[in-house]
């Protein structure tokens, strides 16, 4: 946990925040402290798509009081039927723009932090150096094999997650511990396509998949449960099959071996 609890300075909570986030107050694995920790939290999230729309909702609802948003995108049309951060007034709109004006309407006391850039490998580390974790909700193989180095630079824990079809992945890359698997101990030998752009997807499977991310989130920064570290969660929603599978570390991976 010591990689997770980064920051000294703990805010209490106020009166509204307490209002606000009874439900959560009332669990016991999570009680004021966890929701008072939560505050203190910074989470950054790669890619406001599919996923990134309900990752973004209730990252923003449940008071992580620090969220950089990162995509390079302009809402369109055909974004609509999943990205639910967005409406017809966003059209043409930047996304990180629009959803930061979105999540403050919903939560007015966090700090939103918009990057409206594409992550490349001279994206600056700068972005991912304070925070907690890192997101992936991203829909290309390049960029999430940018995403993991950016990870494992700054040693924080990657959560993962993708939605193509009827089907979803999730997982966690313990990227802040040594000899855990990284995302490319995974999918090393997988080509770089575009098959998640060109194929069709199910809206609400982006809203499942992005919801269980986010479950996973919140464990991993409060430490509850049985969390998906090394582990990946295989979703096929239109058979109903749940599937988990331990990663094992590719000793010969080029990434992690090299840069810890
Ligand atoms: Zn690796």
């Amino acid at each position: 946990m010591s990689a997770i609890i980064k920051k000294n300075k703990i805010d209490e909570l106020s009166d509204q925040e307490l209002e606000r986030y009874n439900k959560h107050i009332l669990l016991d694995e999570i009680d004021y402290h966890g929701q008072k920790s939560l505050k203190n939290k910074h989470v950054v999230l790669v890619g406001l798509g599919g996923l990134g729309s309900p990752i973004a909702y209730y990252l923003a609802s449940s008071g992580i009081g620090k969220i950089t948003i990162i995509d390079n995108d302009k809402v369109d049309l055909s974004n609509l039927q999943r990205q639910i951060l967005f409406d017809v007034s966003d059209i043409g709109c930047s996304k990180v723009v629009a959803a930061k004006r979105r999540l403050l309407l919903l939560n007015p006391e966090l700090n939103i932090l918009p990057v409206d850039k594409k992550i490349c490998k001279d994206s600056q580390s700068s972005i991912f150096n304070d925070c907690n974790l890192i997101i992936d909700a991203t829909d290309n193989f390049k960029t999430r094999c940018l995403i993991n180095k950016f990870s494992l630079a700054n040693k924080v824990p990657l959560v993962m997650g993708a939605a193509i079809k009827f089907q979803g992945q999730i997982a966690i890359f313990r990227n802040d511990q040594d000899n855990e698997p990284c995302y490319n101990c995974l999918y090393e030998d997988v080509l770089e396509d575009d098959a998640c752009i060109n194929s069709g997807v199910l809206a609400s499977l982006t809203g499942v998949i992005g919801s269980i991310q986010t479950s996973e989130v919140f464990k991993l920064l409060l430490d509850i449960g049985d969390q998906l570290n090394s582990k990946l969660l295989l979703v096929d929603i239109k058979n109903n099959e749940f599937k988990v599978i331990k990663i094992t570390k590719d000793l010969k991976c080029k990434v992690c071996n090299n840069d810890k």
